[in-house]
């Protein structure tokens, strides 16, 4: 079917999603919903969002000739995971429209890129250092001070790759832990220590036409460099609410995504706001727009990358969203997995269960997560928290 560039991609046709995770599973979920068919990209068959697709394609991020292929039956990709080789959103786009565009992957897959990329624009970030050697980081240390925290500057998330730097004797173990070399990443970036008052993250959208609209700034706890727990509204003063609403519309503009993407926030003691980092996809933070708003951060997507009308993303009731990581499937040392009890959360009022559909529970890996919404965003807290003590039986 012949059509052009800016005309909307409409349901029955095909989307494809690059990557076979939770959040691929959710958008396949909503765009399913509106009539659409939805192909996963993926690496391994056996994933979340082979349980909701119309089809697999599955091969290796590096195969251009399999993406080539992957790509012929599709009508738009969009990502569900960014560490993938920029090669591979380039074979997609030579054949389909992606959307963002690979450029805007390249930007955000990389801490030294987006860094440049938020100096160049007046975005404020924390105070950091590029570097490449054990040396460098002397120097960086010595110019930024500490404490700081040592970061791989590609293939990190939810902590990976991070080591924090409390002491100059941690210096020299910090830049061993991170593992440099010719078989991984080569840049790392020092960060000084932002002794924050609370992270924030604000997950919005722009479409073809180059309209955005933002979900309000979600309040994040985390546990481990893992979000743990997030809370709508944030209670956050109404001006700082909204610099972070303009900020994160403007990332958006800047970078030209078509498309999902979150900014997360660091607000500092002094009320000011740091961006930490920029997803170009749709965020865990944003799971509770499922229940809290009139569009989830998936239909939002769906909308965006298909050049239809952005929906109203106005939040009809507080929320909020407790992760839950494979370390709740394992009760103590030496005693063996156990499955949750989720009659006792499903118990609590206002909460709802996700699960990922993964058979296979380790610590650290995010394996669901439950929503609960309430009269105040401190009553959904309290009530999630409550429903996940609940299932860990603690
Ligand atoms: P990141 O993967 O960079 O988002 O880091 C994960 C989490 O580690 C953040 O959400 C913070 O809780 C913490 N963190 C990362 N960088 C810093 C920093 N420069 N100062 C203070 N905390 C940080």
């Amino acid at each position: 079917m012949s059509r052009g560039t800016d005309s909307p991609i409409l349901p029955g046709s095909t989307l494809g999603i690059l990557g076979g995770g939770q959040l691929g599973a959710m958008f396949a979920t909503a765009a399913k919903r509106m009539g659409y068919r939805v192909a996963a990209i993926s690496d391994v068959a056996d994933c979340p969002a082979a349980r909701v697709c119309d089809r697999m394609l599955v091969g290796d991020y590096g195969d251009a000739a399999f993406l080539a292929r992957a790509a012929a039956g599709l009508d738009v990709v969009t990502f569900e995971f960014e560490n993938v080789p920029a090669a591979a959103g380039r074979a997609l786009a030579a054949v389909v429209p992606v959307r963002p565009h690979p450029d805007v992957l390249f930007t955000t897959q990389d801490r030294m890129r987006e860094k440049a990329f938020l100096v160049a624009h007046g975005f404020a970030c924390a105070p950091h250092r590029v570097v490449r050697s054990r040396e460098e980081l002397h120097a960086a240390v010595r110019e930024l001070g500490l404490p700081a925290v040592l970061k791989t500057a590609a293939w990190g998330y939810d902590g990976k790759g991070q080591a924090r730097l409390a002491d100059p004797a941690d210096v020299d173990a910090a830049w061993d832990a991170i593992g440099l070399g010719p078989d991984g990443p080569r840049e790392a970036v020092l960060e000084g220590w932002i002794d924050f008052d609370c992270e924030i993250s604000v997950v919005a959208a722009r479409g073809l036409d180059g309209a955005v609209a933002a979900f309000a700034p979600s309040r994040n706890s985390h546990a481990h460099h893992v979000l743990d727990v997030s809370t709508v509204p944030a209670g956050l003063p109404a001006a700082l609410a909204a610099a972070a609403t303009a900020t994160a519309e403007a990332i958006l503009a800047a970078l030209g995504v078509v498309g999902v993407a979150c900014v997360e926030f660091f607000v500092t003691r002094d009320g000011r706001l740091l961006v930490n980092e920029i997803a170009p996809r749709t965020h865990n933070s944003g799971h509770l727009t499922i229940e809290a708003c009139e569009t989830s951060q998936f239909e939002q997507q769906v909308r965006a990358v298909c050049g239809l009308p952005l929906g109203t993303t106005r939040q009809v009731t507080p929320a909020a969203m407790a992760n839950l990581l494979g370390d709740g499937w394992f009760p103590g040392v030496g005693l063996p997995v156990r499955e949750p009890d989720w009659a006792a959360a499903l118990a609590v009022a206002g909460v709802r269960l996700h699960l990922y559909g993964k058979t296979d529970p380790r610590p650290g890996r995010k394996m669901g997560h439950l929503t609960a919404v309430a009269a105040t965003g401190d009553e959904a807290l309290a009530r999630v928290t409550a429903a996940r003590r609940a299932a860990w039986r603690r």
